[in-house]
């Protein structure tokens, strides 16, 4: 009994309607090589939210739009006292992006909320879509943008003020893109959510490795950024022995090889990753005086980010031999934890519909990265081929796009009867 609507929901999920949605989208700024080119602010992105907003309109859904362009469909329910359910994730895409990278959530949402709607079943809860404006910050920074106004994270001045790097200001292009859908509804930022569960496309490898049908995330990995300079001393080549040599290059190399080996876990969850290398002068036939590297670092548990963090400045210390070295770090992200219980009824969704699944980290920062600092928030990763992903050639199955939305239906009903209990 407990799950008969949760069922009665995912039974009415039509992949076929879904797929067909997401195909008319992946026209919106859709390129020669079968991508998408539809970044924040443009036409293409105007073109695709109105789209959406009029999806929603036909099913009698009604259109809430904020001030930086997050939009909003509702679908009412019983008690209009009660704060939202919210699902959904981002149209925007990079500048070469795929068909599915945010807007499969979009598409998701619409099709469990039609689901739902076709299976007659009344929530407590009103039920909402939401596209977030900007979640990937390739033409106007940073990634996120329209779920860290909506938060609070960042004002609505400092975004309007992002230039892009072709010149255009977001304030000057933000009337035509809040024009595009409407008649709107004006929704104030900061309007309070009773959950968010958003769906994405995994982009990486492991479901598809795994043989998995869906992942259900349980964090979100945390970053920390370092910048590491070595200094020694340039020497000739040929002429000083290497006993005399203060090798800056070396002492990098030594210190990454002892990082690498450290931060190798039986698990592969710690995520380490030297992308930027200069050694200087950079002459074949001298002996570097200096080096500097970049580390990526990352894990979903903030506790061992931190002894990690603290491993990088000892290794550093213990490798740099005749070098001086110092380590800095210059940014990062805090691990998310999403809500367990709501984990935990995507995973029994899963198991009463029979999907196979397995609990997973976020190895990307997401808009629910954002949402968990305001209600309840939980992920649901569909397979990407290949891990395939910001490439023009990402892909997801339709059956694992229509599992997905079967997943999402059943599991916002039973969100909507637990929250209701
Ligand atoms: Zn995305």
């Amino acid at each position: 009994m407990m799950y008969a609507d949760a069922h009665k929901a995912a039974s009415h999920v039509s992949g076929e309607r879904l797929w067909n949605r997401l195909m008319r989208l992946a026209e919106i700024g859709a390129t020669a090589k079968g991508g998408v080119n539809r970044q924040a602010m443009t036409p293409e992105d105007s073109q695709a939210r109105a789209l959406m907003a009029d999806w929603a309109r036909g099913l009698g859904f009604s259109v809430q739009q904020d001030g930086i362009g997050n939009l909003f469909m509702r679908r009412d329910g019983r008690d209009i006292s009660r704060l939202p359910i919210v699902t959904g994730s981002h149209l925007d895409s990079q500048p070469t992006g795929g068909c599915f990278d945010g807007v499969l959530g979009v598409v998701m949402a619409l099709e469990a909320l039609e689901a739902i709607q076709e299976a007659g079943i009344r929530t407590h809860h009103p039920l909402e879509i939401v596209a977030w404006m900007n979640e990937e910050g390739s033409r106007y920074g940073p990634v996120c943008m329209g779920s860290s106004v909506y938060v609070g994270r960042m004002g609505l001045a400092e975004a309007c003020a992002s230039v892009a790097s072709d010149g255009a200001v977001l304030g000057d292009e933000l009337p035509a893109a809040l024009a595009a859908v409407a008649p709107a509804e004006e929704r104030d930022f900061g309007a309070p959510m009773a959950a968010y569960l958003e769906s994405h496309i995994e982009q990486g490898p492991v479901l598809e490795e795994q043989g998995v049908q869906l992942g259900i995330v349980s964090a979100i990995q945390g970053i920390r950024w370092f910048r590491c300079e070595v200094t020694g001393a340039e020497a000739h080549a040929g002429t000083t022995p290497r006993r005399m040599r203060r090798d800056a290059g070396q002492a990098a190399m030594r210190m990454i090889a002892a990082m690498e080996e450290a931060f190798t876990d039986e698990g592969d969850a710690i995520r380490f990753t030297v992308g930027q290398f200069h050694v200087d002068p950079g002459s074949p036939n001298v002996v570097p005086g200096r080096a500097a590297f970049s580390i990526d670092l990352r894990h979903p548990d903030a506790a061992l980010l931190d002894t990690l963090s603290e491993q990088v400045h000892a290794i550093c210390q213990e490798h740099r031999g005749p070098c001086q070295v110092t380590v800095e770090q210059v940014g990062g992200v805090a691990p998310v934890d999403l809500a367990p219980w709501m984990t935990g009824v995507l995973d029994d969704c899963a198991a009463e519909l029979d999907v196979t699944r397995m609990t997973m980290p976020s190895g990307a920062v997401h808009d629910a990265s954002n949402m968990a600092a305001l209600c309840p928030t939980a992920m649901l990763f569909i397979p990407s081929r290949e891990g395939i992903s910001h490439n023009e050639a990402e892909w997801s199955e339709p059956d694992a796009c229509r599992d997905g939305a079967r997943l999402l239906a059943a599991s916002l009903v039973r969100i909507d009867e637990r929250l209701s209990q």
